[in-house]
């Protein structure tokens, strides 16, 4: 097996030209019958590590998977791109296993899937070693170590296969393991010496957004209306919010749902098959949600509220744009969520981690720096530059000289005896007329009124500045006051200068983010049209196939064909995910709707010239007929018979350059030589027959019979 074969491989049955990174290192560390160890983001393309393999090399990978509900997905998948897969897990009824059992010893599949019961249930390796195995793939493997998130007590038992199978390569896959999880991993399945490949976890697609988290369902309700037919996710933090949220949006016009580990099985399961399959475009979420789905078109995922760490934040966002294409995230914050998550954190027993793990998650809310930095460094990769697709990047904070004003608030918080929350303070700084401040006397401290000049909500943002800048800290233990940092003293009595970042630029951001989604979206608007029918065409066959949409084509190809409209078989192959088995299944059904938009645009683009004398204007400005036909996606026949008909209508112009000089005697010698009023048919076979095949063709022959017939009419007027 060499490169070659595996990039064939690729286009063969995906449509895809390249290899991501570290994919072929991958794919060629098991062809060299060596195990390995895969880490890679939720959508990296781990699947493609293995799939390769099971196509190009003799014999069967086995694919050990614990999320039952995704391999059905998968097996359709890769069905649906003519590769032969099957699985086997308790779901499935005796006859059904069999029927898989049989194909597995008939030599017939590429992949067998099975769960790890499965795989480890009595006489299942005895039955395996009947056919040759090329690879055996373990997905989610981090699940076999009690260091990670997700242990799973029956993968422990993963390590009996090096012993029963020693030859056979391991491909241990995951997306989520730190460096320990990763070495126990390796211990667990006795393949401690394996070459580890770590992708880059940067998802480059993957727009980063973060709000304050006011007025959230107002903000939601702008988003969406950008996105009309766009499918996200929106996390929350509770399943009485699930519900709120997603019975508001529906108010508003939209379609959602809730989804939460409350909800009867049947019930999450279908809220979650009509979101697969496009038949819902929103889904309210607890965490629960998404850990067994696949689709790759989630285009937008929206945090309700903070997760309680980064790696959880980074997992959900993740299930956006899985298909690489352009996928939006914004994230909703407030020190309140902050609170709520400390609280529930509570002392239980490994409190401190849990703390320093939200801490690090408020700090990348509250920051002022490149947001994908921060995240890239958490994960211990450093990006080295801005990345340009977060809100920070999109429009960087502008700084000034904050003294004067923290050392107001400052001397605010002092004067009030560090005894009140931010509320008051701010109410105080700004001359608040409340009945409570002027009973509790606060009117009369210095600065009562010194920040009048100051927006309440601005006052917010920089006491958040202050509080990260570490002079003030909220302590939640004594009922949320504001109180003074040790740092505090040197701005207050040692001159100490304070940069802050101004609340203009904030707001500038502000607008122009909505500035900017509002230009995507029309971008996206314009493009609606044909992909609304692209997207109807998948929903059809995908009805057709028994198969979710983003099997059939995903939102990236789709997108593709919109950019590129391709009418032929051979345009529709060079877009990428469009496969052999998909391109003659799908092609003619997608195409047919390109070629109708198409000739509509061209109509359109043409006022009221009828499409033949288009044609013509364009010959007579320059164009050939091969140019004309690309530009209009017509075929060249088709041009030459609207060049033909145009000379019948009396249209002057040299029609003789378009075919070859001893044409018009060749079709007078045909005429005189076939039975009365030969077709064309008989006309052409008759000189192709005779002078070869490239001497005259359909549409040349349109041209010759306009040209024989105006000859004649001249000669006889
Ligand atoms: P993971 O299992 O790592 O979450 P998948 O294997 O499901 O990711 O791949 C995510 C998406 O990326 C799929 O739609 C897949 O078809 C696509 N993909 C994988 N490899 C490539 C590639 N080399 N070129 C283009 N797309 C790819
Ligand atoms: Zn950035």
């Amino acid at each position: 097996m060499t490169p070659e074969q595996a990039r064939a491989a690729l286009k063969k049955y995906f449509g895809y030209d390249d290899f991501r990174p570290q994919q072929l290192s991958i794919i060629e560390s098991v062809y060299a019958g060596k195990d390995g160890i895969v880490l890679m983001p939720t959508g990296g393309g781990k699947s493609m590590c293995f799939q390769i393999p099971a196509v190009t090399m003799p014999g069967t990978a086995v694919v050990v998977s614990p999320l039952i509900s995704l391999m059905k997905d998968q097996v359709d998948g890769l069905n649906a791109v003519g590769i032969r897969a099957a699985f086997l897990n308790s779901t499935q009824s005796g006859s059904e296993s069999h029927g898989v059992e049989t194909a597995y010893e008939d030599g017939e599949l590429h992949l067998l899937y099975v769960s790890p019961e499965k795989l480890l249930s009595p006489g299942f390796f005895t039955f395996l070693k009947r056919r040759n195995i090329c690879l055996f793939a373990i997905d989610e493997a981090h699940c076999i170590s009690a260091w990670g998130h997700d242990f799973r007590p029956e993968y422990t038992q993963l390590k009996r296969l090096k012993e029963a199978f020693p030859d056979v390569p391991i491909l241990a896959l995951t997306a989520t393991a730190d460096r320990l999880t990763r070495r126990d991993m390796a211990e667990q399945l006795g393949i401690a010496e394996a070459q580890q490949f770590i992708a880059s976890f940067n998802r480059p697609n993957l727009s980063l957004a973060v709000r304050p988290g006011r007025k959230r369902r107002e903000q939601i309700i702008n988003f969406l209306r950008d996105r009309p037919f766009e499918a996200g996710i929106i996390y929350c933090l509770s399943r009485k919010q699930t519900e709120a949220l997603a019975g508001k949006l529906r108010e508003a016009g939209y379609q959602a749902e809730a989804y939460h580990a409350g909800l009867p099985a049947a019930e999450r399961a279908r809220v979650q098959s009509d979101f697969i399959n496009d038949k819902n475009q929103i889904v309210c979420a607890t965490i629960a949600f998404g850990m067994g789905i696949d689709k790759s078109n989630v285009r937008w995922v929206i945090h309700y509220s903070m997760p309680k760490n980064l790696e959880n934040y980074y997992q959900e966002i993740g299930r956006a744009g899985r298909d690489g294409a352009e996928a939006d995230t914004l994230l909703f914050y407030s020190y309140n969520d902050y609170m709520t998550l400390k609280d529930m954190i509570g002392s239980n027993g490994n409190a401190d981690i849990q703390l320093a793990k939200l801490d690090r998650m408020k700090e990348y809310a509250d920051s002022l720096a490149c947001r994908r930095r921060i995240l890239l460094n958490y994960f211990s990769e450093d990006h080295g530059e801005d990345c340009g697709n977060c809100d920070i990047c999109e429009n960087p904070p502008e700084r000034f000289d904050g003294t004067v004003l923290a050392q107001k608030a400052l001397s605010a918080v002092a004067r009030l005896r560090e005894s009140v929350g931010v509320g008051m303070a701010i109410d105080v700084l700004r001359g608040s007329a409340r009945a409570e401040i002027r009973n509790r006397r606060y009117d009369q401290i210095k600065t009562y009124g010194a920040g009048r000049d100051i927006s309440a909500f601005d006052w917010n943002q920089y006491f958040s500045q202050l509080i990260s800048l570490g002079y003030l800290y909220v302590a939640h233990e004594d009922f949320n006051k504001v109180k003074l940092a040790p740092a505090a003293r040197r701005v207050l009595f040692e001159g100490e200068t304070v940069e802050l970042v101004k609340m203009t630029t904030i707001k500038e951001r502000r607008e122009q983010e909505d500035k900017k989604t509002a230009q995507r979206a029309s971008v996206r608007k314009e493009k609606v049209g044909l992909f609304e029918e692209l997207r109807a065409v998948r929903r059809e066959l995908a009805q057709q196939f028994g198969i979710p949409p983003y099997l059939v084509f995903n939102d990236a190809t789709l997108q593709e064909m919109v950019a590129e409209k391709p009418i032929t078989d051979a345009e529709m192959a060079r877009i990428s995910g469009v496969g052999e088995r998909k391109l003659h299944r799908f092609g003619d059904a997608f195409m047919t709707v390109i070629r109708k938009h198409v000739r509509r645009e061209d109509k359109a683009s043409r006022g009221d010239t009828p499409s033949h004398e288009a044609s013509l204007q364009a010959f007579q400005g320059g164009a050939t007929v091969q140019q004309i036909a690309e530009q209009r996606r017509l075929s060249e026949n088709t041009v030459r018979g609207h060049l033909a008909k145009c000379y019948l209508e009396g249209a002057d112009f040299d029609l003789t350059t378009l075919f070859r000089a001893e044409a018009p005697g060749w079709v007078e010698e045909a005429v005189q030589n076939l039975p009365e009023s030969p077709g064309a048919k008989d006309v052409l076979e008759y000189i192709t027959g005779k002078y070869g095949t490239d001497a005259l063709d359909y549409g040349q022959l349109h041209l010759v019979n306009a040209y024989r017939q105006r000859e004649a009419e001249n000669a006889t007027s």
